[in-house]
């Protein structure tokens, strides 16, 4: 084997299209976990967690061979023993693998789940987006009524609206195995009579997926694809007024949708609904996709279980966090701390490593710098982190046996026997706590 010779000197760095979350972020990444799991709760849809790794058949069946994601884009690898698993990318043919597998057909349908976690697309980096990427999506299985398509896209755009993102919908109907065969006749022959001004990856396409064609990104295609036979025209009896009723409801809940033929999503297990959430780019008149879902109805009965329809949506996380980073949106800081433990000196270090320990398991909002020694930085810090009260351990302390009180807002010091200090502290967070409340109340 060859080694490539780096000036670099072997520098380890970070995977391409892979990306490190530093604690700077961390914030914001909380703020999108608890608004998900804060919308899921009042929806009653409870949290799902499915493997990373998955068979890698489970995407070639429940995705679709001939799609972009599993021909192109899955990071698959055989084990030793000659299992080939893939990274998943994408959660729905997960999820419904893990309903058939744990019997959830057996309980009150529909089920209702939601996940957050790691995706992969060996794709190519664009800004915004990563290999590995998040998402957090929501399913419901087991119900076919339009009102579960409306209250899904109605999700989709609260959790962004809470987030103070102001997204909009763009919905299509692919309809089904009844009428979508027909449509796909009537589209095939209108690029078949154009299929000089097609891209190259849509001339493939067009033997393959002609659907696909539709949401190609190049300008020639885009505008071949503005006169071409729309699905919605060829939707049968009951896909019109599935897709009707979906309409009908969005409109019953003020959530506000554009239809738009194009939207035909790049996964095959879509049927009736699909749907895309759109936010306005930085570039005027573009658009930046968060994320999008539709109804599945056959994809339960493709991967082994009984017919049982489903819907569901992803948002990328990463995605909604450029955006509420571009439009200013910051996360509410963590609360203050109440209690800073400073020490000056090894062994009232010795004694303050104790006297933080129980207080925080007294449930005391307290804090610490051990490696700091002197005391003005302590004190800085206590300040920084907001706290009320530092406690001062010294030397002249251990020896007394009683520890320092100092106010943060006055700087008044009291001194206090060691052994009633988490008493003498409550009582001052307690009192504080009225003052505050009264002082509010006068002003
Ligand atoms: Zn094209
Ligand atoms: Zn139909």
């Amino acid at each position: 084997m060859s080694v490539k010779k780096s000036n670099k000197k072997n520098k380890l760095q970070l995977v391409k299209g892979m990306k490190d979350i530093l604690p700077d972020e961390q914030n914001y990444w909380d703020m999108v976990r608890a608004k998900v799991k804060n919308i899921a709760r009042s929806y009653g849809f409870a949290r799902i967690d499915t493997p990373i790794v998955e068979s890698t058949g489970l995407f070639k069946r429940g995705v679709g061979e001939d799609t972009d994601v599993v021909s192109k884009e899955m990071y698959s690898f055989v084990t030793e023993g000659g299992d080939k698993l893939s990274l998943r990318p994408e959660n729905t043919a997960g999820v419904v693998r893990s309903y058939i597998e744990h019997g959830m057909l057996n309980l009150p349908q529909p089920v209702k789940l939601y996940y957050m976690g790691p995706f992969f697309r060996h794709d190519n980096p664009q800004a915004g987006r990563y290999r590995q990427f998040w998402q957090f999506g929501f399913e419901v299985i087991g119900e076919s009524e339009a009102v579960i398509d409306a209250q899904l896209i109605a999700i989709s755009f609260y959790v962004l609206k809470d987030l103070g993102l102001d997204a909009e919908i763009h919905i299509n109907s692919v309809g089904d195995n009844n009428c979508r065969p027909q449509y796909l006749k009537v589209l095939k022959k209108y690029y078949q009579d154009r299929k000089d001004d097609l891209c190259h990856d849509c001339v493939e396409r067009l033997a393959k997926n002609p659907l696909r064609i539709l949401d190609c990104k190049n300008k020639k295609c885009q505008s071949l694809s503005e006169e071409a036979p729309q699905m919605v025209d060829h939707l049968c009896e009951a896909c019109k007024n599935h897709f009707m009723a979906v309409l009908e409801y969005l409109d019953e809940l003020d959530v506000k949708y554009n239809l738009n033929p194009r939207i035909v999503r790049g996964l095959d297990y879509y049927t009736r609904t699909a749907w895309e959430i759109f936010l306005p780019s930085n570039e005027e008149g573009k658009l930046n996709a968060l994320g999008g879902g539709g109804r599945y109805d056959d994809l339960v009965e493709t991967l082994g279980g009984r017919p049982t329809p489903a819907v569901g949506f992803a948002i990328g996380i990463e995605r909604v966090l450029a955006k509420l980073q571009e439009n200013k949106i910051t996360p509410t800081p963590a609360p203050d701390f109440d209690i800073y433990v400073a020490q000056l000196g090894v062994e009232a270090r010795k004694k303050a490593l104790k006297l933080f320990e129980e207080l925080r398991q007294d449930g005391l909002q307290v804090t610490e710098n051990m490696s700091k020694k002197g005391l003005k930085d302590q004190l800085d810090i206590a300040d920084k982190r907001g706290t009320k009260y530092t406690l001062i351990l010294g030397q002249k302390e251990i020896s007394d046996g009683t520890v320092l009180i100092r106010d943060m807002e006055n700087g008044v010091q009291e001194i206090v026997d060691y052994n009633k200090i988490k008493n003498e502290i409550r009582k001052r967070l307690e009192h504080k706590v009225m003052k505050n409340s009264k002082l509010k109340k006068i002003s």
